[in-house]
C-alpha cells in the first residue's frame, strides 16, 4: 500500500468581494480546511476528508450551502450536493432538498448504497430517513440575512477536493443554488462531471459559479482532460477558466488536486475564498 502524503483544497464559492466580510470567509474556510486536514492527517479516506470540510462550511452561516443557503423566488431553500471518489468512479448525490442539515452526507450515503447515483426532492427525503441521515426542519436553514436578500455579503457554493495516504482522490461540492432561482432549478453541483469530479489517476475538481455554464462546458470532467495535457494543476484551473467563460459563456471559479498531491484553483469572479493545508505552513487561505 502507498503512503503519500495527503493534500486538501476548499473553496467557499466563486462571488463579489465582500470587503468587509472577508474575516469571517476566512474563518469558515479554517474550519473546512481544519475538519478536512484532521480526517486525512490521521490516515482517513479522502472521502472522509471532503465529507468533514463541506460539511463544517455547510454550518457556516455565510456560505451558501446548508444553513445559510439563497433562498429561490419562493422563498424556500433547495440544495444541491455530490461527492466523487477517483479509484471505483463511486459517486452520490442530491438536488432539490430541504430539510436535510448536511446535504453533503446524505450524498455521501447515496454513494455508499451504491443502487443510484442521484436522488431529488422527496425521494432524496426518502433516502435521507431511510440511510439515518438526520433531517431538521426546513425553515431551520432559512437566516434572516438571505430573507433580506444582503447578496454583497454571501460567498457561494463551497467544494472540497482531498488526496488521501493511499492516494485516493475525492471531490465533493454543496450548494443552494443560485439566488432566487426558480423552485424546481438544479445546477451544475450534483451533476458528476459538471460540479464535481474525481479521478485517482488524474485528479478532482470542485466548480462554483454560473451553473448553466458550467454545465454546458461539463467543466469539472473538462479539467481533467486539460490537465493531461497541460501537466500542472495550476494551469489546468487557468485553462478551464477560459473555456468557461469563452465558450460557456459564464463565470465562476474552481479547485483541483492532482494525483501528485499539487493543487491549483481559479476564478473570474472578484472573490473566490479558498484554503488548503500546507505541511510547512499550516493552513493558508487566500482570495
Ligand atoms: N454553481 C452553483 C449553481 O449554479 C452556484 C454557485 O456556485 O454559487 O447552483
Amino acid at each position: 500500500m502507498t503512503s503519500r502524503v495527503p493534500a486538501l483544497i476548499v473553496h467557499g464559492g466563486a462571488g463579489a468581494d465582500p470587503k468587509g466580510g472577508r474575516e469571517e470567509l476566512r474563518a469558515g474556510i479554517e474550519q473546512g480546511v481544519h475538519a478536512g486536514w484532521e480526517r486525512l492527517a490521521a490516515g482517513g479516506s479522502s472521502l472522509d476528508g471532503v465529507e468533514a470540510a463541506v460539511c463544517a462550511m455547510e454550518d457556516h452561516p455565510r456560505f451558501n450551502a446548508g444553513r445559510g443557503s439563497v433562498l429561490t423566488s419562493a422563498g424556500t431553500v433547495e440544495m444541491d450536493a455530490s461527492i466523487m471518489e477517483g479509484d471505483g468512479l463511486t459517486n452520490g448525490a442530491v438536488a432539490c432538498v430541504s430539510g436535510v442539515r448536511h446535504p453533503i452526507t446524505l450524498a455521501r450515503r447515496v454513494l455508499e448504497a451504491g443502487r443510484h447515483s442521484l436522488f431529488v426532492a422527496e425521494g432524496a427525503l426518502a433516502q435521507a430517513r431511510a440511510l439515518g441521515v438526520p433531517l431538521c426542519d426546513p425553515a431551520e436553514l432559512v437566516l434572516e440575512h438571505q430573507r433580506r436578500r444582503l447578496q454583497e455579503t454571501q460567498a457561494g457554493t463551497v467544494g472540497a477536493v482531498a488526496l488521501d495516504r493511499a492516494g485516493v482522490i475525492a471531490a465533493a461540492t454543496s450548494t443552494g443554488g443560485t439566488s432566487g432561482k426558480l423552485p424546481g432549478r438544479v445546477g451544475d453541483s450534483p451533476l458528476i462531471g459538471c460540479g464535481t469530479y474525481a479521478e485517482s489517476t488524474l485528479g478532482g475538481v470542485s466548480c462554483t459559479g454560473d451553473g448553466e455554464a458550467i454545465i454546458r462546458v461539463v467543466l469539472a470532467r473538462r479539467t481533467l482532460e486539460i490537465m493531461k495535457s497541460v501537466g500542472d494543476p495550476k494551469h489546468a484551473c487557468q485553462v478551464a477558466l477560459d473555456v468557461l467563460v469563452e465558450e460557456g459563456r459564464g463565470g465562476g471559479g474552481l479547485i483541483a488536486v492532482d494525483w501528485k498531491g499539487r493543487i491549483g484553483w481559479a476564478h473570474s469572479t472578484p472573490l473566490m475564498p479558498v484554503g488548503w493545508a500546507d505541511p510547512s505552513q499550516g493552513i493558508v487561505v487566500g482570495f
